[in-house]
């Protein structure tokens, strides 16, 4: 079953991409396993899954534990500042820098291990109440600010779009991240790459990608409904 979603959702991603004249390779599908059970991340594994995006601290330290470093591991939800040092070491990306003082203890931790520390700068593109991230307008001025960090290496931008029905109406959202993915990247900030721009969820990625994301966190569509009661 796993192994048919994530081959839909990868014809359904290159198909996008033939639409707007994009190399299918340029975009990763990152699966989002946040409640879901090892065996269903093995299951995915199996069928050739090597990323996985993951959103509480908790559960991808427990899934550490078992799996380590044999698959890729993302953290994408909200990072509280006190936890950092619990992953920052597993993970190959952060997608979820949403205030400056993360950054700062980002910073911190990654120069107490020694390492540096691969991020996202995430933009609340709607500008909606319930939502963490920059706003646009003052995204390029953090990314100069924490550009400076010699521990932490600005990767690009992520965004979550709206929930919605018709993923139409979040083009306008992925447009408009993607033109301030291209204004940063012009700007040849040293230190700062603008290589990875993460957008698009199970309802909206193809929308994204035919906007142009490079990655797509893709939950419900791979792994089924989640169940938060348990
Ligand atoms: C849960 C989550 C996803 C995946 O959502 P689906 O709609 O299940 O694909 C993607 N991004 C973030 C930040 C999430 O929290």
């Amino acid at each position: 079953m796993i192994r048919d979603n994530l081959e839909e959702i990868r014809k359904n991603i290159a198909e996008a991409c033939g639409r707007v004249g994009r190399n299918p390779v340029e975009v990763v599908l990152l699966a989002v396993s946040k409640t879901k059970p090892l065996d269903m991340i093995k299951e995915a594994v199996d069928a050739g899954q090597r990323s996985f995006g993951e959103n509480y601290v908790q559960e991808i330290v427990e899934k550490y534990e078992v799996l380590g470093d044999s698959v890729d591991w993302h953290m994408i939800g909200h990072l509280q500042r006190n936890k950092v040092k619990y992953i920052i070491d597993k993970v190959s990306l952060i997608h979820s820098v949403d205030s400056l003082r993360l950054a700062e203890q980002i910073e911190k931790e990654a120069e107490k291990k020694g390492i540096t520390a691969r991020i996202l700068l995430e933009v609340n593109v709607a500008d909606e109440e319930s939502k963490w991230g920059f706003a646009i307008g003052e995204t390029i001025e953090v990314v100069r600010t924490i550009s400076k960090f010699p521990h932490v290496h600005i990767c690009g931008l992520m965004t979550s779009a709206p929930i919605t029905d018709d993923s139409e109406s979040n083009r306008e959202y992925f447009r408009a991240l993607r033109g301030l993915f291209d204004e940063i990247a012009a700007l040849s900030i040293p230190g700062v790459e603008m290589s990875v721009l993460s957008m698009g969820m199970t309802g909206d990625y193809v929308v994204a990608v035919e906007e142009g994301s490079t990655m797509v966190r893709v939950g419900t569509a791979v792994f089924g409904a989640r169940d938060y009661s348990a």
